[in-house]
């Protein structure tokens, strides 16, 4: 399975919303199993639609344990990072909850190599349908909110690079340095 990279068009583009009255159908049943693939492949915690070639307001996301096992308590604490099971959100609607607001490295499968500090909305409310046509209505934290964020900005063809402190850009190869150290350490050393 190939994941779209930045560059193709249908990364920018403004996803069109699935009818609630085709929920059921085939194509549907496809994309979903598509992006439960990707992300499996990939691997990653989210992947949404446009992300392999499809204009529709579908994202899937997860969070499993396993992605935990080599992240130290500590970090896993300050990242307020916990389980999330696979669930398919359509039509989804994200908005922030209060001004907190928290910046994390963070990357994405369609700009695969790099990452950036990304200050994002720490809580906030999702809506959504899930497959069987059943409305939610949640509020996430954490790191659960930063990947709801992400995936759904995807459906605005938007893209992290325009949300992040450009000055952090970096390649994960850097990265993988960088993230063993204290946050301030890193906004001293790029002038952030
Ligand atoms: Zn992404």
């Amino acid at each position: 399975m190939t994941i779209l990279q930045a560059g193709a068009p249908v990364l920018r583009r403004n996803a069109h919303p699935v009818d609630p009255d085709k929920l059921t159908s085939p194509k549907l049943a496809e994309l979903i199993d598509a992006l439960r693939v990707g992300l499996v492949e990939a691997p990653g915690v989210g992947l949404a639609a446009p992300q392999i070639g499809v204009s529709l307001r579908v994202v899937l996301v997860q969070d499993p344990p396993e992605f935990h096992a080599r992240v130290p308590e500590d970090r896993l604490a300050e990242l307020e990072r916990t389980p999330v099971a696979p669930y398919v959100l359509i039509n989804p609607e994200v908005e922030a909850v209060g001004e907190e607001r928290r910046t994390f490295f963070e990357g994405c499968l369609s700009v695969d190599g790099y990452c950036a500090l990304v200050p994002r909305a720490r809580t906030v409310r999702v809506r959504w349908l899930d497959p069987s046509g059943r409305y939610h209505e949640e509020v996430r934290s954490g790191w659960h909110a930063r990947i709801l964020q992400h995936e759904i900005d995807h459906l605005q063809g938007i893209l992290y690079v325009e949300r992040m402190l450009p000055r952090s850009f970096m390649t994960t190869l850097s990265y993988a340095e960088w993230v063993q150290k204290p946050i301030e350490a890193v906004h001293a050393a790029f002038g952030l």
